[in-house]
Order: structure tokens, then C-alpha cells, then sequence
């Protein structure tokens, strides 16, 4: 008999609600129609939680993590008042050591992107960087906030850089701002640079941020593997996900060496909250990609196709692709798709 996974299932806030149930329908047609087994526990977190726990990532949802085999996450609207909970995504990140986060960006049917041919993925660091949290008001008007680089967290993520670089068509590019930070900036480039030897097969080669967001827009089809640290990563994925024609299909994977958070690449966009516009693709890839973590390829295949198919027929198309179908028609499409395959 095959394996029963348990899945968190955090549907979050603003449209997050929205696009995590367009995943859950999705992942639930999968079940019906293969041999996959899985049971989705649901649990709170995110904005709306502050005023009934006074935390936006309460205990009873991290002993519910600790009893899952991964988390399907939708996005969370996060606090911007000093002193309040920091974003609930950053502390599970930080609490299971989920140390690379995984941006795939790739040209889709249909969909106007920059350039054609477009296949990369942004590996950021995770844990540590300019998300460390350890931010302050020196004196009245004097902000201070520190930028923790550590050589063990740089070789765990550029390892899983390398290893994925290896699999794919071996091209490793490490980004940083080495000529500004030099301290931290070294200590990423050379634990980077240490591993090069590990994998003779992978080009290795490097940008400072500034110049890779401009070689992004020039020539996004040259990049294979991008290796980079916590905040640039997180705005380099962001820009990547535009490139090849919409934030909104872009899916991001938390890995660690024991657990894993599957989440789109976007925000809760408040603005759009209940509306039944935004694009549910990103949550959905996002579901594919932890299908396949759970070591269900075949299954998670699936999941691609459908999504690559109904991009191809182009009868189904949201609002950010240029359409006016809502957030549930091209789940009902995808799932039909699922059916069918
Ligand atoms: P955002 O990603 O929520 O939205 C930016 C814009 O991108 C939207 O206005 C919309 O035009 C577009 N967009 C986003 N998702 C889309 C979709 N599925 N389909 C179509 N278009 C889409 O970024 P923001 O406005 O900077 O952040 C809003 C809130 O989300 C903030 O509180 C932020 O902290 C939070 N946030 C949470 C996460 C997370 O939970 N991991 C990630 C990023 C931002």
C-alpha cells in the first residue's frame, strides 16, 4: 500500500485563502485519479491570528508542522509596526532550518515573457542575511539592522545549489555586493568558491546584484542556477517571476534537511482579497513542487501538465495574463485537465 503523507495546509490571509483552496482542489483531483494518499490537516497563521493569539504563528500550528511531512503555505499579509510578530513564513523558515528556498522561472505557453526559452531557478539563502531580524533604533532616528552571514548556512545552500546546477544544464552563477559588503560578501563567495572543485561538471560564474538585475532583463534565457543570499534572492525571484510574464505563476520551495514549505513567490496581495481574479497558478506549481518532494514525480508531472496545457489551450486566462477568467475558472480548468490526462 502506498504511503499516506500528512500536509500542513496554512491557507493564510488576503488572497491567500483563494489560491491555497485552488491547490487543495487541484491536489485533491490527483488523489482521485492516481495512487497518491494524501491528508491535508489544516492550521492558523498569518495576520488575522494576532488579535486571537496575539502571534501570527500560534503553538498549536507548530506542533502541527512538527507532525506533518510538509507544509503547503499560502501567502500572509505581515506586520510592518516595530515590535510586532515578524513575518510567519521567516520564523518557520528560521524554526526548521528549511536553509534554501527554491524559485523555478520558466517561459510558459501563451504567456508574453521578456524573451522566450527562459529556465532557471533562483536559490536563496534562507535563514539568515538581512532577514535576521535583528533590527534597531540606535538614537532617535538612527536605524541599525544586521546583516548576518554565516560560512555553515552559505555552503548548505550554495551545496544545494551545485547539486541542482548538476542536474540541470550545469551553469552556477553566485550573485552578492562583494565590493561594497566585503566582509559578509566574502564569506558567501568563498564558501561558494570552496565547493567549485566538488563539482568539475558545473560553469561556475558571478554578478553583483546590481548588474544581475539588469543582465536578468537583457538576457534571462543564459542563466541556469542563480545562488544568492537572503534578500537579494528575494528580490531577484521576484523580478525573475515578472520577466517570464507574471509574479502570480511563480512557486517557491522551503527546503531543510528533514522538512519542507511549498508557498507561491507573491504576497498576500490585500487589494485583491475575495475578488476571485488573482492567478492561482503559483500556489498550484507550488503544490507540484511538493508532490515531488514527497517523492511522487510521476504525480507531480501531472500536476505540470495540466497547468501547461490549460496555459496552451488559452481559453483560460486571469487577469495578469491579459484575460478576465477568475481564480476559480482556471482552477475548475486545471482540475478538469487533471481528469483528463
Ligand atoms: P504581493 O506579492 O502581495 O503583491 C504585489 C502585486 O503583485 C499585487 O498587487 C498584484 O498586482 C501582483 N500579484 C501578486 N500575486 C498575484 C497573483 N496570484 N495573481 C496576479 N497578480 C498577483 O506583494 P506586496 O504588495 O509587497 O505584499 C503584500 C503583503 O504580502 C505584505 O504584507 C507582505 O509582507 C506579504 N508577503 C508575504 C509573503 C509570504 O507569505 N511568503 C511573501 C511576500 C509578501
Amino acid at each position: 500500500m502506498s504511503k499516506i503523507y500528512n500536509i500542513a495546509a496554512l491557507k493564510g490571509d488576503g488572497i491567500g485563502p483563494e489560491v491555497t483552496n485552488s491547490t487543495i482542489k487541484v491536489i485533491d483531483a490527483l488523489v482521485e485519479t492516481t495512487d497518491l494518499k494524501i491528508n491535508f490537516k489544516y492550521g492558523e497563521a498569518g495576520f488575522y491570528c494576532i488579535e486571537k493569539y496575539g502571534t501570527n504563528l500560534p503553538k498549536e500550528t507548530i506542533a502541527l508542522l512538527k507532525k506533518t511531512d510538509a507544509c503547503l503555505k499560502g501567502p500572509m499579509t505581515t506586520p510592518q509596526t516595530p515590535g510586532a510578530p515578524i513575518s510567519a513564513a521567516v520564523q518557520i523558515r528560521k524554526m526548521f532550518d528549511l536553509f534554501a528556498n527554491v524559485r523555478p522561472c520558466r517561459s510558459f505557453p501563451n504567456v508574453d515573457a521578456l524573451k522566450p526559452n527562459i529556465d532557471l531557478i533562483v536559490v536563496r539563502e534562507n535563514t539568515e542575511g538581512m532577514y535576521s531580524g535583528i533590527e534597531y533604533e540606535l538614537s532617535p532616528g538612527v536605524g541599525v539592522a544586521l546583516r548576518i552571514i554565516t560560512k555553515e548556512a552559505s555552503l548548505k545552500v550554495a551545496e544545494y545549489a551545485f547539486k541542482l546546477a548538476s542536474k540541470r544544464k550545469k551553469h552556477l552563477t553566485y550573485v552578492h555586493k562583494g565590493n561594497i559588503l566585503r566582509v559578509t560578501g566574502k564569506i558567501f563567495k568563498d564558501a561558494v568558491k570552496s565547493l567549485a572543485p566538488k563539482y568539475p561538471e558545473v560553469k561556475i560564474d558571478e554578478a553583483h546584484i546590481d548588474a544581475m538585475t539588469m543582465h536578468l532583463i537583457k538576457k534571462p534565457e543564459f542563466y541556469d542556477v542563480i545562488v544568492t543570499t537572503n534578500l537579494f534572492g528575494d528580490v531577484l525571484s521576484d523580478e525573475a517571476a515578472q520577466v517570464t510574464g507574471s509574479l502570480g505563476l511563480a512557486a517557491g520551495a522551503n527546503i531543510g534537511k528533514s522538512y519542507g514549505m511549498f508557498e507561491p513567490v507573491h504576497g498576500s496581495a490585500p487589494k485583491y482579497t475575495g475578488q476571485n481574479v488573482v492567478n492561482p497558478i503559483g500556489t498550484i506549481m507550488a503544490g507540484a513542487m511538493m508532490v515531488e518532494y514527497l517523492g511522487e514525480k510521476q504525480a507531480a508531472t501531472k500536476i505540470e501538465k495540466a497547468v501547461i496545457e490549460v496555459l496552451k489551450d488559452g481559453k483560460i486566462r486571469t487577469k495578469d495574463l491579459g484575460g478576465s477568467s477568475t481564480t476559480s475558472e482556471m482552477s475548475n480548468e486545471i482540475v478538469e485537465k487533471i481528469r483528463t490526462l
